[in-house]
């Protein structure tokens, strides 16, 4: 999730959290305590990806994929980044001139820590995943829910934030980021390749400028409802439509023999939570074949069909092609192309290769370049949307350096053998 959405969850937690110490102690939510709070809670909304300081440590591509959503995203990493969150807060409060009681320090420690979890679960919720549970558990897990920029909850909390915010500067550059976002909503809607239809444009404008006129001149106790009632309405359409939408692909596979789904990558359209793109991964002919079939669902075809959502890449640099398969026609599925490979490829890949078997521990839906005997490259379809070598692909060069400080993460794919795993394993030469 991107850090604008982050730091205004954190600033929509800073201002509940002090509601609530508010009706048992008034007296203390004024004063040095206000600012501190807020600042406490985006700073620690925020830490986790604080990892862009270290990824370099694994040279090139694979330090951004191994250690962005690493180990500052795990239940672990959450005390100390909370206590370094605290530190900057009680430096920001000494060149003021200010001080704190020592239950208002617990307090902020309360919000910092629910700062840390929150941010690990928001990122948890794309198709990008964490491991929350490192050292115990070193699997991936993914929400496969929420696009990694979702306006709606862009608008939602800033609209919270802005009802809730004392400030005017701060309420100015609230309305200055939903009119950044929805121009480009209306870029996208009226660009070469529209992403957005027009309509959902004006409707994500009209949306933001009634919400900041509700949240900016109701009363409190409807503004509190209201951003309750949004939050909780966005999350249950979010989950209901993820799982109407995988449980149409699922069962249209299922009545596949030649296909059996190994795992399901899915995602919703920014915006539009009725679009959802998957990449079901799979193997046929026994298991030898391995196979990614790209799809697009439509969760409500009648109101918003398959073929009005956003058209699934085409020209990548993976070599997709018409499924060698037919597949099911059904209302609300579009079939996108496919990957076909033989497996022993890529578990060859996994065994000999040392770039190959560390980016395996990120790829989820890996695909590959197959060059008479070598691969020449590997990557990741979740991520692959043109001919280019984007950030999850890496070109594999015969004798190249392995990489170093390769993480534990277990391969997400699991017709892969387990690699090596535990706490030490980035320790010992890889
Ligand atoms: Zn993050």
């Amino acid at each position: 999730v991107d850090n604008v959405t982050h730091t205004l969850a954190g600033l929509a937690v800073a201002h509940a959290a002090l509601f609530l110490r508010g009706r048992r102690q008034p007296e203390t939510s004024n004063g040095p305590l206000y600012l501190a709070t807020l600042t406490a809670s985006a700073f620690a909304n925020n830490a986790p990806d604080l990892d862009f300081l270290y990824r370099s440590i694994t040279p090139g591509r694979l330090g951004y994929l191994l250690h962005h959503r690493g180990h500052t995203h795990t239940l672990l990493a959450i005390l100390p980044l909370g206590l370094f969150c605290l530190a900057l807060v009680a430096a920001l409060l000494r060149l003021r001139g200010q001080r704190l009681a020592r239950s208002e320090w617990g307090f902020l420690l309360a919000v910092a820590l629910i700062g840390g979890a929150l941010h690990v679960t928001m990122d948890f919720g794309n198709n990008y995943g964490v491991h929350p549970f490192w050292p115990l558990d070193d699997r991936w897990y993914y929400g496969d829910a929420i696009f990694i920029v979702e306006p709606w909850l862009l608008i939602a909390l800033g609209g919270i934030v802005f009802g809730a915010s004392r400030s005017r500067t701060a309420r100015a550059l609230i309305g200055l980021i939903l009119v950044g976002l929805c121009s480009v909503a209306w870029w996208q809607a009226l660009g070469p390749s529209p992403l957005l239809p027009v309509a959902l444009a004006a409707l994500l404008t009209f949306a933001s400028a009634a919400w900041l006129g509700w949240m900016g001149w109701s009363k409190a106790v409807w503004r509190r409802r209201s951003a309750l009632f949004c939050l909780g309405l966005g999350l249950a359409t979010q989950l209901s439509c993820r799982a109407i939408a995988r449980d149409r692909v699922q069962r249209a596979l299922a009545g596949v023999p030649s296909f059996e789904l190994v795992s399901l990558a899915s995602t919703p359209m920014p915006a539009n939570p009725l679009c959802w793109s998957l990449l079901a991964v799979g193997v046929s002919r026994g298991g030898r074949e391995y196979v990614i079939q790209q799809v697009s669902a439509a969760v409500w075809p009648a109101a918003w069909p398959a073929g009005a959502c956003p058209p699934l890449a085409t020209g990548t640099t993976a070599p997709l092609v018409a499924p060698a398969t037919a597949l099911p026609a059904r209302a609300g599925l579009s079939w996108g192309l496919e990957f076909r490979a033989p497996l022993a490829e890529l578990r060859a890949l996994a065994r000999e290769d040392c770039v190959a078997r560390a980016f395996l521990r990120f790829a989820r839906v890996p695909f590959w370049l197959q060059a008479g005997e070598h691969a020449r490259l590997i990557g990741d379809e979740r991520f692959d949307r043109s001919p280019a070598i984007e950030f999850a692909e890496l070109p594999l060069e015969p004798g190249a350096q392995c990489p170093h400080f390769v993480p534990p993460w277990q391969a997400p794919l699991p017709l892969l053998d387990p690699l090596p795993r535990g706490v030490f394993a980035m320790l010992a030469p890889f």
